[in-house]
């Protein structure tokens, strides 16, 4: 490519204060150095977790600073070492990564990579701590290791899921973080069987594909809980059998759960963030067999109590991170199940707006109206 090695001028949308609309600027995209990809960012999407870091309340403020992590895209060039992508090549960012070499990588059992899991304060690149984003010669931070909000962007090889170039990108984009999350947590962790009865806690777009995954495992009912009565019409889409609100009920809803089910559900997730919504998606699973799994995340001064007879009467408590997927290992295959039709992906996306109205995308997200909002770069 023509651009190949060169620094790329291309617009970006630039979060430079907590709270403050971003503003679409022209940066300065250096070339990809060791075991680094630029990517060609087609289709983004607005997560929770791009707001969180905007607010930037409780967490550290990082500015100026390129959000954004659920996208699609096109392998424009690479950096040395990068044998396994090519320019051209389809790829899903992934806020995590897969280096293929530490422990974790080569347990079957484990997603959290050591060199490349989650960082949120880091705003540089793993490989020489610079970034490779600039204005008038001034560095701006990056996201995540992503930083999607950007026509391009420069991503560590270990962070890029390389899916069927079949696919289309403005529907698989957002499988690259929030439902994957929530489908794996179902799927991989839960395993709940055919036949039998999910809870899911907490309705917004991590579980309600967290519901996904229950239709998909053939659950044959699969109760919502969510303190937000409007969520059940939504979540009917998704398989929804039965609501429950906790705030109809004066007991605790673990055992309004356990009344409706005759013993308790065989499966939980919990995917609020809510500490007594977590105790309750565990004390709501049967005795003997029944699974919670949890996905949201708590406040740093959160504590899980419960009961220790619940562990003895059988009851188990598991945690997911990223679903447990492996980003390049699994991706691709998810990616495949939405090719199939099994999965079904349009029925996250209800809003979708130019790169230019990305502010609306915010909008959208902190007034809670809808579930993905995509934004298209080319427009
Ligand atoms: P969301 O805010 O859209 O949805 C949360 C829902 O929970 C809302 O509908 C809300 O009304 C409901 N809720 C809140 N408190 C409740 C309670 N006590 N009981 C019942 N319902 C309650 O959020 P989301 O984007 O769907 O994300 C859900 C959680 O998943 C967040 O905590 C997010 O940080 C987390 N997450 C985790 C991972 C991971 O890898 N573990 C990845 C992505 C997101
Ligand atoms: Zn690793």
């Amino acid at each position: 490519m023509a651009t190949a090695g060169k620094v790329i001028k291309c617009k970006a949308a630039v979060a430079w204060e907590a709270g403050k609309p971003l503003s679409i600027e022209e940066v300065e995209v250096a070339p990809p150095q060791a075991m680094e990809v630029r990517v060609k960012i087609l289709y983004t999407a607005l997560c929770h977790t791009d707001v969180y870091f905007w607010e930037a309340k409780g967490q550290t403020p990082v500015f100026p600073r390129i959000l954004g992590h659920e996208a699609g895209g096109i392998v424009e060039s690479v950096g040395e070492g990068v044998t396994d992508l090519a320019p051209g090549d389809h790829v899903l960012p992934v806020f995590t990564g897969e280096c293929k070499e530490c422990a974790h990588c080569k347990s079957e059992e484990s997603n959290m990579c050591d060199l490349l899991r989650i960082n949120v304060d880091r705003g540089v690149m793993i490989g020489d701590g610079k970034s490779r984003f600039s204005i008038n010669g001034q560095p701006i931070f990056h996201f995540v290791g992503t930083s999607t909000f950007s026509e391009y962007t420069v991503i560590h090889v270990g962070c890029l899921a390389k899916i069927n170039p079949e696919a289309p990108l403005d529907k698989v984009c957002v499988l690259s973080c929030g439902i994957s999350t929530g489908l794996g947590a179902t799927l991989n962790v839960a395993k709940p069987g055919k036949g039998s009865t999910v809870a899911i806690f907490g309705l917004g777009a991590v579980g309600l594909a967290a519901m996904e995954g229950a239709r998909l495992a053939g659950a044959s009912r699969i109760i919502g809980v969510d303190v937000n009565p409007a969520k059940y019409e939504q979540a009917k889409k998704f398989g929804c059998t039965d609501f429950v609100n906790p705030k109809d009920h004066n007991k605790p809803v673990q055992e309004v759960l356990i009344e409706m089910t005759n013993g308790g559900v065989d499966r939980s997730v919990e995917c609020t963030g809510n500490v007594n919504a977590m105790i309750s998606a565990f004390e709501c699973v049967h005795d003997g067999w029944g699974v919670a799994v949890l996905v949201g995340v708590p406040h740093r001064e959160d504590q899980f109590k419960t009961h220790p007879m619940n562990f003895l009467n059988e009851k188990t408590l598991k945690g997911t991170f990223f679903g447990n997927y492996k980003p390049r290992t699994d991706l691709p295959n998810v990616v495949e199940m939405y090719m199939k039709k099994e999965l079904e992906v349009e029925k996250f996306i209800t809003h979708s707006v130019p790169f230019s109205e990305i502010n609306t995308a915010f909008d959208l997200m902190l007034k809670g109206e809808g579930l993905r909002c995509i934004m298209r770069m080319e427009d």
